[in-house]
């Protein structure tokens, strides 16, 4: 299917597709934990920088609030 395509990605070293893991960013000394394709062998962790950018905007609105 095309469709499982897109959401799943593959490790180039590994050649395994990565598996959805709590992940604990921090940013600014705030840390977040969420859910993102991790590599279950050598461990790399999949950040789109879409999903980058967005996480940096919460953080940044969430510090503007105090
Ligand atoms: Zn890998």
């Amino acid at each position: 299917m095309q469709n499982e395509q897109d959401t799943a990605i593959m490790c180039d070293k590994c050649k395994v597709y990565l598996k959805p893991a709590k992940i604990t960013l921090s940013y600014l000394g705030n840390s977040f934990i969420t859910e993102l394709p991790k590599c279950p062998l050598c461990g790399l962790v999949y950040l789109s920088e879409e999903l980058v950018k967005g996480k940096v905007a919460q953080v940044e609105m969430s510090l503007e609030d105090k």
